[in-house]
């Protein structure tokens, strides 16, 4: 209660002084001391921020008419003194709130600022933080690298009272009200900038035309240079973009068109640029990017999109959840339609037909255009399946409508080739006749995947095997079930039967299917070893049976039939701390010298129960798994070693 008062006086007191949080003035201090290279991106960030502001006001009267006198015409002035050495940037937007100012600009509460500080907290030399600047942007403080005062006078729309805030960008800044004439703007914001000494090119309006030209030039609103007049035109194209034909547009229009709607945290070149009019039941424009470099929140668990939804022109939200798919969160850009009202609350948005609409056809246009990208274009599509493949295959796993495009755009490395990846249908056509199966096995590192021991049979018989390195491909497999009928087949769990495959060994060796016979009348002898091995393993595994899948290793892990496969149990007990309730298989190689062995060894108890626990723990670490009793494991091998050296 006290405190209430307190706020509410010091809120009518002429003015008072407030710290900035401390991430602010750690902010600030970097970039008042840059000798920042391109310091002329503070203009685009105050430009971008006053068409916001406008942007949010024609949405707001569009429910609020009576917050404007008459419709306004939206514009953003640029002016400067010469004498006084001031910049000053106008507009009649939205305005700010005294509560407002306080939040916006005393703290870092906008993500794009705060995942720079992220950013920054990482980072050892501030010349790292600079190039971070120069990734990031860094809003209404980049104001900063040219200013050493910075006022900001401002009313907000509806409101009685203007308000004055001011900063030396060092430790804090005042906030005081302004006097009724001090502020004749309806609503609306205007910033100050002192420049500093260094800065004093920004007084001279060849230059700042320059960079308007450069970077605000597809603003959807005038920007003017210099003080009215009656027959001024506007500094910058002052048209929205998507609504221009294609042929007037050119690349460098798109790539300033993608920086700005990427709020300046993309600093990349898109792969693909997507514009296009959909007509028919439904019609929009879409304006969209596919970036070349991962967004710094691709991977944010809210899975959110970043697309802006106009209507006839005016900007209503960018987070409209429904627009988007979330495999396809990485998109950027404008999608502009006739077929919704204005007065669409966010809220309907989400369940609203016609958006629902229009997320389909933006899916079904990108992946035409990926499609058509990894046909013409196939490096650079590689670049971008490295770059957002995960985030593509969940649509495996979402979005049942879009699986056999997606399946099309699909690439994995397999056993096929140490470094290209392959598309499934190039996998179908190299398969082995009589193989009705693609073979997959996952895990996190290729390299240990190559190695595994369980794709050795698979291998060796000339038979492809798909080496899935990303988590999701666990997550996709159980929907997707098939390709072109051929069934995903994991080689780490189950039995696997390769015996209706003609694989290249019984190309070159005619009897080899005689042989095979041979050898399982052979394996017989193995049974008494089988048996015992059973008996001591029988708490820590379900089954111990021989092999088909390998050749070189003697043993390897694999779930059972039933149980959850390898590495999917892994990923489930790091994400969801899952127990594991199901006990794997142990697999015995029968051909091996060292199973052979042990199998003449069979009497003697205590070198058949060392062994039993030391290729158990062996397959573990096949898997890449720690050992659950290390001490038991080296305590093991050393007899074993030195039986051996001393034999
Ligand atoms: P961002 O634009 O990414 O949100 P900024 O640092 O550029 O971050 O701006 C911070 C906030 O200050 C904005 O989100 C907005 O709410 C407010 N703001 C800045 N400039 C203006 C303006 N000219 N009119 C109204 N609000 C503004
Ligand atoms: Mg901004």
């Amino acid at each position: 209660m006290a405190k209430e008062t307190a706020t509410k006086k010091s809120k009518e007191t002429k003015s008072q002084t407030k710290q900035f949080e401390a991430d602010v003035g750690r902010l600030l201090d970097i970039v008042a001391n840059a000798l920042y290279s391109n310091r002329d991106v503070f203009l685009r960030e105050l430009i971008s921020n006053a068409a916001d502001a406008c942007d949010r006001l024609r949405y707001e009267t569009v429910k609020n008419p009576e917050l404007v006198s008459s419709s306004p015409d939206y514009q953003i002035r640029i002016t400067t003194d010469k004498d006084k050495n001031t910049l000053t940037i106008a507009d009649n937007g939205i305005g700010m709130s005294h509560d407002e100012l306080v939040e916006n600009l005393g703290t870092i509460a906008k993500s794009g600022t705060r995942a720079l500080m992220e950013q920054l907290k990482s980072q050892n030399s501030d010349k790292d933080s600079l190039n971070l600047i120069g990734q990031f942007g860094v809003g209404f403080y980049a104001s900063f690298m040219v200013a050493n005062k910075v006022t900001v006078t401002s009313r907000k729309a509806g409101e009685k009272d203007a308000w004055i805030w001011e900063s030396d960008g060092r430790t804090g800044y005042t906030l005081s009200k302004a006097s009724d004439k001090s502020s004749s703007l309806p609503h609306g914001t205007v910033i100050t900038c002192h420049l500093k000494e260094d800065a004093r090119e920004y007084i001279e309006h060849a230059k700042l035309q320059n960079i308007i030209t450069q970077w605000s030039d597809h603003i959807d609103l005038p920007v003017f240079l210099g003080e009215e007049r009656d027959d001024e035109t506007p500094a910058n194209t002052a048209k929205a973009l998507w609504t221009r034909t294609k042929s007037d547009i050119s690349d460098e229009d798109y790539a300033h068109f993608y920086q700005q709607v990427s709020n300046g945290l993309s600093m990349d070149t898109p792969a693909l640029t997507l514009h296009w009019r959909a007509e028919g039941i439904i019609e929009y424009t879409g304006l969209l990017f596919v970036p070349s470099a991962r967004p710094w929140d691709l991977y944010d668990p809210s899975r959110k999109n970043a697309l802006k939804l106009y209507v006839k022109r005016v900007f209503i939200t960018d987070q409209c959840e429904n627009l988007v798919f979330p495999w396809l969160r990485f998109l950027r850009g404008v999608i502009d339609t006739q077929d919704l009202s204005l007065n669409i609350s966010r809220e309907m948005l989400q369940t609203n037909p016609v958006v629902t609409k229009i997320r389909n056809g933006i899916a079904t246009k990108t992946l035409k255009e990926l499609q058509t990208l990894a046909e013409k274009d196939n490096d650079k599509y590689m670049a971008f399946w490295n770059e957002f493949g995960p985030v593509l295959k969940e649509g495996l796993y979402d979005a049942r409508d879009y699986t056999q495009d997606l399946l099309k755009l699909c690439y994995f490395y397999s056993t096929h080739d140490t470094e290209k990846q392959t598309t499934l249908a190039d996998y179908v056509s190299r398969m082995k006749e009589g193989q009705k199966k693609i073979y997959f096995i996952s895990g996190e590192n290729l390299q240990t995947l190559r190695n595994s021991p369980q794709i050795e049979g698979l291998v060796s018989r000339g038979i492809e095997v798909l080496l899935f390195k990303d988590t999701i491909d666990d997550f996709w497999i159980p929907t997707v079930q098939q390709y072109e009928g051929f069934e995903f087949t994991s080689v780490t769990k189950g039995q696997i039967d390769l015996s209706e495959i003609e694989g290249d060994e019984t190309k070159t060796d005619k009897n080899a299917k005689a042989k095979d016979k041979k050898k399982e009348a052979d394996t017989s002898s193995l049974d008494p070893l089988l048996a015992q091995l059973k008996t001591i393993l029988k708490e820590d595994v379900e089954d111990v049976r021989l092999s088909s899948r390998l050749t070189d290793s003697p043993v390897c892990l694999v779930a059972s039939d039933t149980g959850v496969d390898i590495h999917m149990e892994r990923v489930l007990k790091i994400h969801q701390h899952y127990t594991p309730e199901s006990k794997r298989v142990l697999e015995i190689n029968p051909d091996h010298a060292l199973v052979k062995a042990l199998s003449g060894q069979s009497d003697n108890k205590a070198i058949i129960n060392d062994a039993a626990y030391l290729l158990l723990d062996q397959a573990r670490i096949a898997l890449g798994e720690q050992v659950p009793d290390p001490n038991a494991f080296a305590r093991r091998l050393t007899t074993f070693m030195s039986k051996g050296l001393a034999a």
